[in-house]
């Protein structure tokens, strides 16, 4: 390739990144790098200046967001790569909420990443795994939009992550990382009285503090008993996708949903 193409110094670095070799009458140099392609000198500038998915800084001051301030934040999150193959944010579902005021409510349900349904719908747990939440929260005389009475009863629905991963796979510390400061806000606006861990990613995330080798520890070994995030209690259950490949487990769901509603009962 002749250096017809006026490539200043940080076009050859990508160029050279990407294994295309520049001839220089300059310096009657090669760049070789191998391997080497064989690239039409348009499409290798089109190449070079293709823009790698932007990352912009979860925006400052999170901690101190109001509920629509927040879910704004969301919508328009650049924070990790997901944001480049989400078709929307999750940001969750429930109770309604008061002039974009955190709705009231008792339960917090966390699941773990949004999944195909879900990216399409822009709603947390939909789906085959939403309905089988849907008949655990109407066994518990609850609903997921239902609006918080003299008796209790109101509950928010959310993930870990608000964006999808591609392929549904398991989602990346680092995209965890950046994406739980929503959910630790979400927490300490709605002020749940109860939280329901499903799955494992969203109770390594919530349990991370309170319990040191959570990443080791089998989800089963953490059901049973009642935990602590940002001083709300936390029982540990199956999420219900996995529950719908694994039938049997749903006594043990049950069994959790049984312990959380006794906690919260014993409290009130
Ligand atoms: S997953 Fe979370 S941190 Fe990543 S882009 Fe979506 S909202 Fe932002």
């Amino acid at each position: 390739m002749t250096d017809t193409l006026h490539l200043d110094k940080r076009q050859r670095a990508m160029l050279a990144e990407m294994g295309v070799r520049v001839w220089s009458p300059m310096t009657e140099a090669a760049v070789m790098l191998a391997p080497a392609v064989d690239i039409e000198p348009t499409q290798a500038i089109a190449n070079a200046i293709k823009p790698a998915p932007i990352l912009i800084q979860r925006p400052e001051g999170i901690d101190h967001m109001d509920w629509s301030a927040l879910r704004t934040t969301v919508t328009g999150c650049q924070a990790c790569t997901l944001c480049g193959s989400r078709q929307n944010t999750v940001f969750g579902v429930g109770a309604p909420e008061a002039e974009g005021a955190a709705p009231q409510v008792d339960w917090l349900i966390v699941g773990e990443t949004p999944g195909e349904d879900e990216d399409r719908q822009g709603e947390p747990f939909v789906g085959q795994a939403g309905k089988l939440l849907d008949n655990m929260l109407g066994a518990m005389k609850l609903s997921r939009t239902g609006a918080h009475t003299a008796e209790g009863g109101g509950v928010y629905i959310t993930n870990v992550l608000k964006c999808r991963p591609p392929g549904n796979r398991n989602p990346k510390p680092e995209e965890v990382a950046q994406c739980l400061p929503y959910l630790e806000r979400q927490v300490a606006l709605l002020k749940p009285k109860m939280i329901l861990a499903m799955g494992r990613f969203a109770v390594q995330a919530l349990l991370r503090e309170s319990v040191p080798e959570v990443d080791g520890t089998p989800l089963g070994k953490l059901r049973g008993r009642v935990h602590q995030y940002q001083n709300v209690p936390v029982v540990v259950t199956y999420h219900p996708a996995y529950v719908m490949r694994n039938l049997p487990e749903k006594a043990k769901v049950w069994a959790d949903l049984c312990l959380a509603m006794a906690h919260l009962k014993g409290a009130e």
